[in-house]
């Protein structure tokens, strides 16, 4: 019998483990108990600064204290820099754990690099590695944008985990092909979560480089060819001159958005029409609410039965002393007027506590309070004072914010329409679902896919690239998907992130914490959940990641369920944010004891995605030179943070379809300063063109939005199958060899080495490791490797047929033999 051994060379890919560890977040971020006293309180005010942490370890312990760090984060060598809504207190907190204020405006500025020679050449990223390297490159990247060159290198060091001494790496570069490496710098050690990941670096260089040498401090070598980040040139969309495009010229609130959309289902009925989605929002509406009657233990929170807007708005309630002493507590109801009655004692002075009076309320308001409690985690011992007369309850719904757009927003439950745009919608073409504004205050991502929405239909008749994508796919607009926090964003306050949906108990209702209410829609999904111990989901009802009571608790996220489970050819998915210049996938959430992250996609689907996206990213770069780097590329817990319970891993793992998270807008090279600037999520519409624009970010991301379409288009079209083959191939060989597979496309491939028939249950050829290329089998005995491969729409190599035992076994095969 002869004896096969197989030997991989390198570490196995974390698994995912059932149990769960992580504690739940603490509320945090708490404001100390203040006045209670009017219904005129205003809540804190609140400012965007820019932060700097020490690392993942930090950042992890802020986002556990309840803030929202979710987008303009970024690696930088000295940590993470990001940016948070905070309020002055909340500014204090930060700094007490250690948070960098940065103030406005103030970005990291990369080094000036060496000047890294002449010619540029066009290379694959090949690694010329073996199994006993203790270095591997696992990208190398080149790209211009405003006339600078960066090179863009990670590089892992087998010994990265190590702290005693911490392993160090240098990079060099040559000055193109056939020169010598030199200007020698050291990269930055990147660790997430405890665990170390890679070291990387973005270089500034005036010209490209041909190779790079990666040395380690324990004597790992490496190098590696740069590969080109993006392609440069024209968009095939705007190329044709007669292409029509910027239609949007101004941000939109859910009504115009949701106007527009139905109107463009009646101007281009033979391509579009609305789907309305099924579950209505919890609605832009709030109880009416005041805290009366004192501050601390004297105070009383109010808050009525009806909607502010049913009928709330309209109560009063006044607190009464009465001359005489020795008086019961009693409560008296004219119409909408409440009079609460309030006890007095022997001597004449008053005797309600705050306790005593919320009962009163809640048990003798005939129906129009229902809810009435001390102020926050008060027990109501004190003594409540007399208001000055009726105190009129609010929703402070009518409270508009400065620069708020005219109009009336309706109240109440609202619907969600879904304007679809195909030819054929019947689901025989694959399916794109555009969600945009899960975030309330991301005004840039409804922009974009209206515009994107716009020039399907306007160039249907007249672009032979449109006209391909209407025909060929099926695409599902949702322009806003969080309505009711939008219009918060729009008329109230501008930084709601969430929905309007309040889950929190007494101890956080008061109508001071009404900023603080709803859920993150994105922290609501089932796949990787906060509710499973999944980090980056808060259980704080007034955390800005609150990720809801439960599972898909809002309607917002179940409506998301409810369309991929009907239209079921929905293939593709881009779940749009803004702001941070960032294209993520799977996985996107980890547990953080041991940083163990939702399974990885299989290596072809990575390869798809990361073709893909070099695709979408190089239009966006064709608009104005904004690139997207590679760092910020990827699985989104691989090069940011963990985000429990977000849908892109419910709609990847439960039903298959590729789904994108995109930041747009941020993170663009300003020549001027030499800086990469962030942006914000409410830029001004026009603003600088070069730099933050709503206008400019809505027309480059729509360019990226397109291709995405024609992603999709060409993903329907593929019936070609892949081909691949081992590398080196079958044969005799004098000693041990090491061996890779190579596919003609993205494509997964599955294979034995036992001589058994491959099928979709054999091993699953794995990446080295995370974001680096496929493994290398180091083969020290003969053996014979039999396989298939299956592309990322389903076409399968030779057109085997894996799940039916039938007798071509047309599968692959290749016997190294090796000569003992
Ligand atoms: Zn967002």
């Amino acid at each position: 019998m002869r004896r096969t051994q197989v030997r991989i060379a390198l570490l196995a890919l974390p698994a995912l483990v059932g149990s769960v560890l992580m504690a739940t977040a603490p509320a945090g971020a708490e404001p100390t108990a203040g006045s209670g006293r009017s219904q005129l309180e205003d809540p804190a005010q609140v400012r965007l600064v820019h932060i700097q942490m020490a690392g993942a370890d930090m950042l992890d312990k802020v986002v556990a204290a309840g803030f929202d760090l979710e987008h303009g984060l970024k690696r930088v060598p000295n940590g993470i820099e990001g940016e948070a809504v905070v309020t002055a207190e909340q500014i204090a907190e930060l700094e007490a754990m250690g948070v960098e204020i940065l103030g406005d405006d103030e970005g990291f500025a990369w080094s000036n690099e060496a000047d890294g020679g002449i010619q540029a050449r066009r290379a694959q990223a090949v690694q010329l590695l073996s199994h006993e390297e203790t270095v591997r490159i696992v990208r190398a990247d080149w790209f211009t944008t405003k006339g600078q060159g960066f090179l863009y290198v990670e590089a892992r060091t087998t010994a990265g985990q190590q702290t005693n001494p911490i392993v160090t790496m240098q990079l060099e570069n040559d000055s193109g092909a056939d020169t010598s490496f030199g200007f020698a710098r050291t990269m930055s050690r990147f660790v997430d979560s405890g665990q170390y990941m890679f070291h990387r670096n973005l270089f500034k260089l005036d010209a490209r480089p041909s190779q790079i040498r990666v040395t380690s401090s324990t004597g790992g070598v490496a190098t590696g060819y740069v590969s080109n980040w993006l392609e440069d040139g024209a968009p095939p969309l705007t190329a044709n001159p007669a292409y029509k495009w910027d239609f949007v010229d101004g941000y939109r609130t859910p009504q115009q958005l949701y106007s527009r959309a139905e109107e463009i289902a009646r101007q281009y009925p033979d391509i579009a029409e609305i789907v309305y989605l099924p579950n209505k929002t919890n609605g832009y509406q709030r109880k009416a609410q005041a805290t009366i009657g004192g501050t601390g233990q004297s105070a009383v929170v109010v808050s009525s039965a009806a909607w502010g807007h049913e009928g709330g708005n309209d109560i009063t309630v006044e607190f009464v002393n009465r001359p005489e002493a020795n008086l019961p507590l009693t409560v008296e109801v004219a119409g909408k007027a409440v009079r609460v009655l309030l006890a007095k004692d022997a001597s004449g002075a008053l005797a309600s506590t705050a306790a005593q009076v919320a009962t009163a309320l809640r048990t003798q308001s005939q129906g129009l309070i229902d809810r009435a409690h001390p102020y926050r985690t008060n027990a109501g011992t004190g003594i409540v004072a007399a208001t000055s007369g009726p105190v009129a309850l609010t929703d402070f719904l009518n409270e508009k914010r400065a620069g708020a757009p005219e109009g009336e927003v309706p109240r109440g439950p609202a619907t969600i329409p879904v304007l679809r745009i195909g030819k054929h919608r019947d689901g025989r073409n694959p399916g794109v679902l555009i969600q945009a504004q899960d975030h309330a205050r991301e005004w840039v991502p409804a922009t974009t896919s209206l515009e994107s929405a716009e020039r399907l239909v306007h160039n249907y008749k007249s672009d032979w690239e449109t006209k391909k994508i209407v025909d060929n796919t099926d695409v599902f607009f949702i322009l806003s998907n969080n309505p009711d926090g939008a219009n918060y964003s729009f008329y109230n306050f501008a930084s709601q992130r969430r929905n309007m949906t309040n889950h929190c108990a007494d101890d956080n209702a008061d109508p001071a914490r009404r900023n603080s209410w709803g859920v993150d829609l994105n922290r609501n999904y089932r796949v990787g959940s906060g509710h499973d111990g999944y980090s980056g989901g808060s259980t704080s009802c007034v955390s800005d990641t609150y990720q809801g009571p439960e599972k898909l608790s809002e309607p917002e996220s179940k409506n998301i369920i409810w369309l991929v489970e009907k239209y079921r050819n929905i293939k593709f998915m881009m779940s749009v944010h803004s702001n941070g210049g960032q294209l993520f996938w799977q996985p996107g959430a980890y547990i953080a004891d041991g940083r163990i992250t939702t399974p990885r996609p299989p290596l072809g689907d990575e390869a798809f995605y990361w073709q893909s996206a070099a695709r979408i990213l190089s239009q966006v770069k064709a608009h104005r030179q904004t690139v997207v780097t590679p760092e910020n590329v990827g699985g989104s817990s691989d090069v940011l943070y963990s985000s429990a319970g977000n849908v892109r891993e419910d709609l990847y793992h439960n039903y298959g379809i590729y789904a994108f998270g995109w930041e747009v807008g941020g993170s663009i090279y300003n020549p001027a300063t030499g800086n990469w600037q962030g942006g914000s999520f409410q830029p001004a519409w026009v603003g600088n063109p070069e730099l933050v624009s709503g206008h400019a970010e809505t027309m480059e991301y729509a360019n990226g939005i397109m291709e995405m379409f024609r992603v999709a288009a060409d993903w329907g079209q593929d019936n070609k199958k892949p081909t691949s083959k081992l590398v080196p191939g079958g044969g005799k060989y004098s000693g041990p060899v090491d061996v890779r597979f190579e596919t003609s496309e993205p494509a997964t491939i599955y294979y034995t080495t036992d001589g058994s028939r491959p099928t979709l249950e054999s091993p699953r050829y794995a990446a080295t490791e995370f974001r680096e290329p496929g493994q290398v089998f180091h083969v020290t005995e003969t053996t014979t490797f039999k396989w298939f491969s299956v592309d990322s729409a389903g076409n399968i190599e030779q057109n085997y047929d894996p799940t039916n035992n039938d007798t071509r076994n047309n599968y692959r095969t290749a016997t190294i033999t090796v000569a003992k």
